[in-house]
């Protein structure tokens, strides 16, 4: 019996078990894949993740990968470009964008380290649920036979399409179909300083340095291109980046190193993240568009607070239901403005007259275009800049 089962062992699930682990209870984590391994995901930290591995001890193994910071934010809206470096979180003032396999393995490792029991290749096919309660899951390892394992809590830290969340029908809510489909790939011979978004007319083309030396470039379609797309990715990609010439300049010198990897499934939902026995943390809780990069630093946040509430009611500080309650609240606050930012950029249009005329006041003022890319950072909360009269009058 074990006081917490946690599926799913990436940015959501092993920062969750490491935490309980820490926090002194007994944790069994499982993943159906190997580690180390990719998944399909690109992978920029915004600053108050990056704060949450140096809080974690964990950003000096992330940085000893050769990831190089990310300090700097282009924002090339065709006529100009803002540029600046995003108010800084807690003691961290760089973004990184490592390598999911290297990040992945890097907090595995460490929620193993804290006294969790990690199960690889391990598949969780049902939860046991008994008088309406969850009470551990049953499943298997590559090639083993079923073995059930029981808890006084289940957390479905495994993904979007989590089957956690499926088997105990958690209600969504706030949901809108997905509005882009994505690709990117990795380029050697590229130097950048910084993370670029090129916002352009039904696209969205972002670069950024991550390891070994290369450069990751995603490139946002609308949903409705998918099909073609798809269809011919190498072509459609170049052609959007294209719309971004200094970056397709530097492009053209380098090499491309990898395949592509994308998708078109990116909706939008939250989910209400627990319930008798089970609880929801990172994708499987809520999902969005990546184009803002939120993910990862929300699964580390909302690891944080889910671990911090189990804790509270475990330990009978408070009973677990209102702490679970409170986790909801709470990550539903951080998340919502930036969750309808997030949606409205994946709108891919044109920006609106007031957006066009702060941009062009920004230009000429790089505190407010720091304090700017501190709201997509995540760093400047979003009400706090938009309040401002002049910023809210485009004259910042
Ligand atoms: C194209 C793309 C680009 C992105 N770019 C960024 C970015 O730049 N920055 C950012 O912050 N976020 C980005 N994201 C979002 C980010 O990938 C996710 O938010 C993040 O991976 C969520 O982590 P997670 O641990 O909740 O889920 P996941 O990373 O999906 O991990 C879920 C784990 O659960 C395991 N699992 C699932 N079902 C079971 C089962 N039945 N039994 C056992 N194990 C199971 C899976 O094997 C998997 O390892 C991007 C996403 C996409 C698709």
């Amino acid at each position: 019996m074990y006081d917490a089962i946690v599926v799913g062992a990436r940015c959501a699930g092993s920062p969750t078990a490491m935490l309980l682990a820490r926090a002194g209870h007994r944790v069994l984590l499982v993943d159906r894949a190997g580690f180390p391994s990719d998944t399909l995901s690109t992978h920029y930290i915004h600053q108050p993740g990056v704060a949450r591995l140096l809080r974690w001890g964990l950003l000096d193994r992330v940085v000893a990968t050769g990831c190089p910071p990310a300090r700097r934010m282009t924002f090339d809206v065709g006529p100009f470009a803002l540029t600046g470096a995003p108010t800084p979180a807690d003691g961290a003032d760089a973004a990184y964008a490592p390598r999911r396999y290297l990040l992945d393995q890097i907090l595995l490792e460490s929620a193993s380290a804290a006294g969790a029991e990690v199960r690889e290749r391990f598949s969780v096919g049902e939860l046991l649920i008994e008088d309406g309660r969850v009470t551990g899951i049953r499943g298997r390892e590559a090639g083993g036979a079923t073995v059930t394992e029981r808890a006084a809590i289940v957390i479905g830290a495994d993904g979007m399409r989590s089957r956690v969340a499926r088997a105990v029908g958690a209600p969504t809510y706030h949901e809108r179909p997905g509005r882009t489909c994505a690709y990117y790939t990795y380029w050697s011979g590229v130097p950048l300083d910084g993370a670029e978004l090129y916002p352009r007319d039904g696209r969205m083309v972002i670069a950024g340095p991550t390891n070994d030396g290369r450069t990751i470039v995603t490139v946002f379609w609308p949903r409705a291109e998918f099909h073609l797309v798809r269809a011919d990715i190498e072509r459609s990609f170049l052609e959007a980046v294209e719309l971004a010439p200094s970056l397709a300049e530097r492009l053209r010198a380098g090499r491309r190193a990898e395949r592509f990897y994308g998708t078109g499934d990116l909706p939008f939902f939250f989910r209400r993240p627990f319930g008798p026995g089970w609880a929801l943390v990172g994708d499987a809780g809520y999902h969005k568009d990546p184009l803002t990069a939120q993910g990862i630093g929300d699964a580390f946040r909302d690891a944080e607070l889910l671990a911090g509430a189990i804790d509270e009611g475990v330990r009978g500080h408070r009973p677990l239901d209102d702490a679970l309650a409170d986790y909801e609240r709470r990550r539903n606050e951080a998340a919502l403005p930036l969750y309808d930012f997030t949606h409205e950029l994946a709108g891919l249009e044109p920006p609106a007259p007031d957006m066009q005329a702060l941009f062009g006041a920004l230009r000429h003022d790089p505190g407010q275009t720091s304090r700017f890319f501190g709201v997509i950072a995540g760093t400047v909360p979003m009400a706090e800049f938009f309040a401002r009269d002049d910023v809210a009058a485009g004259v910042a």
